[in-house]
């Protein structure tokens, strides 16, 4: 089988409210998404999505996505899309790092194998069923009681996992917060502090060790070695996620004890297959992970959910669901949709969900 076209959309993604990380210091109220298709010469044609969350959380920029496929599409055209290690070995030779460029490319190439060996993508990952999987809310930084409020809403929708947000100004203030959020989480409820980053390695040796609180931590400082120095002072499980952007930034986490998790993202790594080989790291030296996207509608989450659906229930947390967040639906009623609190992945060949045309509008650009 060889690639005969890929084609591009751009849509922006509107969000339902505007999005505070880390006291407001990145704040933003849309995404930009870029869909791929990728037609075979023997009919089948597979859809992926790569969606930065807003430009100023990653070294991810949503028109680079369409540059750099650009760039990529002359060497991608005649190759098997089922050689997914080929593919991506010819990608990273034509155009090193860069890889949130790549994923929407290897999403596409894994839609297509797995509708060329009839199997859904959960299986391929080496999934035993279509697992239900945790679904987390993301709560906005606030107040305690403003964040208190929101985790109430979140459990109306059967949410029972949530990422909180911390991280601001005032490091007494997030010592508020994680004490009254830990303090009133609904009976049998789970909470990440997520800090983005925001602190200093002080300020989150001083802050974790005044609170009572035992929950997980993400991000505490912006680089591995600031993490890897909190994570020898403070009692709290930690998360890496913005840190960890290669295979061997993860096997540095581990072989520097610096982390007891990771967040799994395929846009943040280089896609799916990235992804899975990192999770399978994860699960060989015990680490629990959330495994979802870096942001996107319920195509680039779906992906997410088939590699979570197939790693091992003690290995993942829960999984976020950013279509929620936002004010459109480019693929309306398909693939992982939170149900009460998880989502399962479709059980048809493939990635299982097709865009609505009328929604992706005209492509940006055809490479044939
Ligand atoms: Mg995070």
């Amino acid at each position: 089988m060889k690639i005969t076209r890929i084609t591009t959309y751009q849509l922006d993604l509107p969000l339902v409210e505007p999005y505070f990380l880390s006291g407001g210091r990145l704040r933003f109220d849309r995404l930009d998404s870029t869909f791929v298709r990728i037609d075979t010469d023997e009919g089948l044609t597979g859809w992926g999505e790569g969606c930065p969350w807003g430009h100023t959380y990653l070294p991810a920029h949503g028109p680079g996505i369409r540059a750099g496929i650009a760039t990529l599409a002359p060497a991608l055209i005649g190759l098997d899309p089922c050689g997914l290690d080929h593919v991506n070995r010819v990608m990273d030779v034509t155009l090193p790092g860069h890889p949130y460029v790549k994923s929407p490319v290897d999403m596409a190439c894994w839609d297509i194998l797995g509708q060329a060996a009839g199997m859904p993508i959960w299986q391929l990952m080496g999934g035993a069923d279509p697992a239900p999987v945790l679904v987390n809310s993301s709560i906005s930084t606030g107040t305690p009681e403003d964040m208190l409020a929101l985790i109430a809403k979140a459990a109306a929708k059967g949410y029972t996992v949530h990422s909180a947000k911390v991280g601001g100004d005032d490091p007494s203030v997030d010592v508020e917060r994680i004490e009254a959020i830990s303090a009133g989480l609904p009976p049998g409820h789970r909470v990440t502090f997520d800090v983005n980053r925001a602190w200093t390695p002080g300020v989150a040796v001083e802050v974790l060790n005044s609170v009572k609180a035992r929950d997980w931590v993400e991000q505490p400082c912006e680089t591995l070695d600031q993490c890897a120095h909190v994570a020898a002072r403070v009692s709290n499980p930690i998360m890496l996620d913005e840190c960890m952007h290669s295979f061997t930034d993860h096997l540095e986490a581990w072989k520097r004890s610096a982390c007891e998790g990771v967040k799994v993202k395929p846009n943040r790594v280089g896609g799916l297959t990235k992804a899975r080989q990192i999770r399978d790291f994860g699960v060989s030296v015990g680490w629990q992970m959330h495994i979802e996207d870096v942001g996107g509608s319920a195509l680039a989450d779906t992906a997410a959910i088939h590699l979570a659906a197939s790693t091992p229930e003690a290995n993942r947390l829960a999984s976020w669901l950013c279509h929620y967040h936002l004010s459109v639906d480019p693929v309306p009623g398909q693939g992982a949709r939170n149900d009460s609190g998880v989502a399962r992945p479709p059980n048809t060949p493939g990635l299982g969900v097709t865009p609505d045309p009328d929604a992706l509008g005209a492509p940006m650009e055809v490479y044939e």
